[in-house]
């Protein structure tokens, strides 16, 4: 009985590490749970979606200049930094910048990035310089005539959705910037606010307006990713 006892008991054993051993049932555990525990599951067992995420000028290039002298490069970065966090936290997706620090990148660089990349979808985020009295968010989709107009629309109505639920927004609006001329692949330009209204150069330089924009970037772009997984 004790040897039987045995036996059986090491059967078990063997048997953890075997499942132990088989490393892509391992990992699909972990995942799985992870995705049901924290975040809705976008890709179970697909591969990585790689999400380029571009802050903005950089370098010898400052963007615009607020009226109380924030300097639009120094915004856009920690809002890049942050949107890439929250992807990389999330399952099924990984972010990759085109800039991690105050450098200057062309804007051709920043596309060759994304695709070397391999990017799905390409984020550019930027402050927006206007009338003082100007004020909120603009996303701009690629225009249509672009092989992923259609796409690049959907995906600035998602985000243009998400960020008036932290500050007032424009419509979106289609743009022919250098940086949007991908063809293959849906990219759009996040204006997060007016930097030259007092009240959103406040905002944009304030650590916790800058993560409210990064999260609700990154719901937009899940959404989308969503929607695009549903359509397949
Ligand atoms: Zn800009």
């Amino acid at each position: 009985m004790i040897a039987y006892l045995l036996r059986t008991e090491n059967r078990a054993k063997l048997l953890t590490v075997a499942v132990a051993l088989s490393l892509p049932a391992a990992a699909m555990m972990v995942r799985r749970s992870h995705a049901m525990s924290h975040r809705p599951a976008i890709a179970d067992r697909a591969p990585l979606t790689i999400i380029a995420i571009d802050p903005g000028h950089g370098g010898r290039d400052p963007g615009a200049i607020g009226c109380h002298g924030a300097v639009e490069k120094n915004v856009t970065l920690p809002i890049g930094l942050d949107l890439a966090r929250l992807i990389d936290e999330a399952p099924g997706v990984r972010a990759v910048l085109t800039r991690q620090r105050d450098d200057y990148v062309g804007l051709r660089q920043r596309r060759i990035i994304a695709e070397r990349a391999g990017a799905k979808v390409f984020v550019s985020i930027h402050a927006n310089a206007g009338k003082p009295s100007w004020r909120g968010g603009t996303v701009f989709a690629q225009p249509v005539q672009n092989p992923e107009g259609k796409a690049s629309a959907r995906l600035a109505g998602l985000i243009t959705r998400q960020l008036a639920t932290i500050e007032p927004v424009d419509r979106q609006r289609r743009a022919d910037f250098v940086v949007l001329r991908s063809t293959r692949i849906p990219c759009v330009l996040v204006e997060t606010a007016y930097i030259t209204n007092p009240i959103d150069e406040r905002h944009l330089t304030n650590p916790v307006f800058q993560r409210k924009i990064a999260a609700a970037v990154f719901r937009g772009i899940m959404q989308f990713l969503m929607s695009r997984r549903a359509k397949k």
